[in-house]
């Protein structure tokens, strides 16, 4: 059968950066298995995929756009360092929970200033085209319950 919405599908994939580094890699894992046409996956791949079958091979280059999206300057702020209250020591490159502006996501630390503390809410990769190696290693129509949470049961996860 063919990736479509409501398929259970399994691939292997790499992925580069448009310097191309290699980012991450299912190969020498499991691969990743993922409940088509739920956005649990960037969209650029997810349509990518689509029509696909067990065998295929192929690579995709997705812009920033249709991946973790484009860099917003507008997601960096300063914030007072009272607002870490309880972290013992603030660095560069440190990774919280925050509710700052623009709801809930993560953000990162990229400048410290005395009490000014700059932080980034884009995603790590935002703003990069990415390069995606992809094999299909299996697609199988979802169960009920899959499709009931929106995502897929592997071995050992049933709830
Ligand atoms: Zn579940």
């Amino acid at each position: 059968m063919q990736v479509a919405n409501k398929s259970a599908v399994s691939i292997h994939y790499t992925l580069t950066n448009s310097a191309g580094v290699q980012l991450d890699s299912s190969i020498g894992s499991q691969p990743l298995e993922y409940l088509h046409g739920e956005n649990t996956i960037i969209p650029g791949l997810e349509q990518a995929l689509t029509g696909k079958k067990v065998g295929d091979k192929f690579n995709v280059t997705i812009e920033a756009a249709n991946a973790y999206g484009t860099y917003q300057s507008s997601m960096v702020q300063i914030v007072p360092r009272q607002m870490f209250e309880g972290v013992e020591k603030l660095e560069v490159g440190m990774m919280f929970h925050a509710d700052v502006s623009h709801g809930t996501g993560m953000v990162t630390i990229t400048h410290i200033d005395g009490d000014n503390i700059t932080v980034d809410g884009n995603h790590p990769l935002a703003g990069e085209d990415l390069t995606f190696a992809v094999e299909i290693m299996g697609v199988r129509p979802a169960t009920a319950d899959e499709l009931a949470h929106g995502h897929i049961h592997g071995e050992g996860c049933h709830h």
